[in-house]
């Protein structure tokens, strides 16, 4: 499998300085199924190109998976010639992706310690690819790269050069141009190869979804054939990319799962004349601020409220607010002015794009973790994945939880019986189902747990918000 960078920025040289290889050496790294070498072609003023070419071992790749399981099922199966007579010895696919990953990491993060402005930089860069496995032919291969700004060229490969008559394979010989930042081609690369594949040869886990949400999340919302990308990258996990797509969604006025002002008109007139809102913020501020919590991370923070809140507390030192909308943080920065905040204040708020169901380590060290309102937003298999990353992974001394009591929504006249306060609420708790799970996940991460009311309490139904406060 080979692909080639090349760059016509000048220095063209600085392509080594944005990879981290020198464009003198050959590099070579080892991978469970063969060696990927990095090495530079040409290393001019004026062009430079640097070249991936990895050598992967079809038969080892066939032997180590040891005859169990594997995509040719187990048993006599295993020995299927497919196994030894296959195309990843050439052709560009999720390996090439997996060796990206790792030998370009450092340049796919965008840092680039010796040329700082450099990796920020968009440069004319030229791909080639010469055979890439395209599932879809030209027109997918189109549909994934024209949007994101690169001009395609591909030509179809033939199935073999001595004997034209037989025609095509199904391999596209492939070309693409653009002015990129080098962070976002290696991005962009890491995520479509595969997608053009089709095919995953490794392990598809959560820690697939994660990796998706990290190398995509700029761009991905916004790409037209979105869910396409994401259904073939998660391909052997349905649940998993449905789950990513519900979280690119929450940026997608369009469809359900949005995070827009509606979200707020529509909880709003439902319950805006209690003042819940402010009650809300008032009761989770004073959780808050009696943990002597100096440090808080502020889960699902939408607009910003509750930061804007915390920050007028002399006790908090310093606020991160963490969203899966990228335009809800737009929103959280402008009404938080951060923009215009004098340098002191500016240091103690972060806004962050993330999920709380993707382990994070940016999401540790902090005294308290606040979720207003957000829980009701996932789907319910993913309650699990957040009770790990917020219990066992970043597991501050305080989490404080609140969420509508469902059995409160018959006292509000706009929510015909039985159904939930916003269309973007996967699920609402009664007071017993909130109890439950809160008590069963304190037990189960070592925290103890009381339950407090929002709102005026109704004899029979209860308080319209319900709150559950962790401590450890
Ligand atoms: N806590 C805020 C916002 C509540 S609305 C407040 O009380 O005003 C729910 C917010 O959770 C939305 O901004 C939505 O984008 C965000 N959200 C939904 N799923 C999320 C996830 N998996 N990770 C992080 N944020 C999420």
């Amino acid at each position: 499998m080979l692909l080639t960078i090349s760059t016509t920025h000048t220095p063209a040289t600085d392509l080594g300085f944005l990879l981290h290889k020198h464009p003198d050496n050959v590099r070579t790294v080892s991978f469970p199924f063969g060696d990927a070498h990095v090495f530079f072609p040409e290393a001019g003023d004026d062009r430079c190109t640097a070249a991936l070419l990895v050598e992967v071992d079809p038969v080892g790749l066939v032997r180590r998976r040891g005859g169990r399981g594997g995509r040719n099922g187990g048993g006599a199966e295993s020995f299927s010639l497919a196994g030894y007579v296959n195309d990843r010895p050439y052709a560009a696919s999720s390996l090439l992706s997996v060796v990206l990953g790792k030998v370009f990491g450092t340049a796919m993060a965008g840092r680039c310690d010796q040329r700082p402005g450099l990796a920020d930089q968009a440069l004319p860069v030229e791909v080639e690819i010469p055979v890439l496995p395209c599932r879809g032919g030209e027109a997918v291969l189109r549909s994934l790269f024209e949007p994101l700004g690169y001009d395609v060229a591909s030509e179809r490969v033939g199935l073999d050069d001595r004997f034209p008559d037989w025609g095509d394979s199904r391999y596209l010989s492939v070309r693409l141009g653009g002015t990129v930042r080098l962070a976002d081609l290696l991005a962009h690369l890491y995520v479509l190869l595969p997608v053009l594949d089709d095919d995953k040869h490794y392990w598809v886990g959560d820690d697939e979804a994660r990796k998706l949400m990290d190398k995509g999340g700029g761009w991905l919302a916004d790409h037209p054939a979105r869910d396409l990308i994401t259904r073939r990258y998660l391909r052997h996990r349905r649940s998993l990319a449905e789950g990513v797509l519900a979280q690119l969604a929450e940026d997608d006025p369009d469809e359900p799962g949005a995070a827009d002002e509606e979200h707020d008109r529509e909880e709003g007139q439902v319950e805006t004349p209690l003042g819940l809102d402010r009650q809300r913020l008032d009761a989770v501020v004073e959780v808050l601020v009696a943990a002597g919590a100096a440090r808080v991370l502020d889960l699902g923070c939408g607009e910003g409220r509750l930061v804007r809140a915390l920050l007028d507390q002399p006790g908090v030192e310093q606020v991160t607010g963490v969203d899966v909308s990228p335009r809800a943080l737009e929103r959280a920065a402008a009404r938080l002015r951060l923009d215009r905040l004098p340098e002191r204040q500016r240091g103690r708020v972060a806004l962050l794009h993330g999920s709380l169901t993707y382990r994070d380590s940016r999401f540790a060290g902090f005294d308290a973790a606040a979720l207003v309102e957000v829980v009701e937003h996932l789907d319910p298999p993913r309650v699990a994945a957040l009770e790990q990353v917020v219990f066992a992974h970043a597991g501050p001394p305080t989490v404080v939880l609140t969420t509508p009591n469902r059995e409160h929504n018959v006292r509000f006249g706009g929510v015909p019986a039985g159904s939930l306060r916003h269309r973007d609420h996967r699920f609402e708790w009664t007071r017993a189902e909130l109890a439950a799970w809160a008590q069963r996940v304190a037990d189960d991460h070592g925290y103890a747990v009381r339950l407090a009311p929002i709102g005026a309490e109704d004899p029979e139904v209860g308080p319209p918000t319900q709150m559950a406060v962790f401590s450890r």
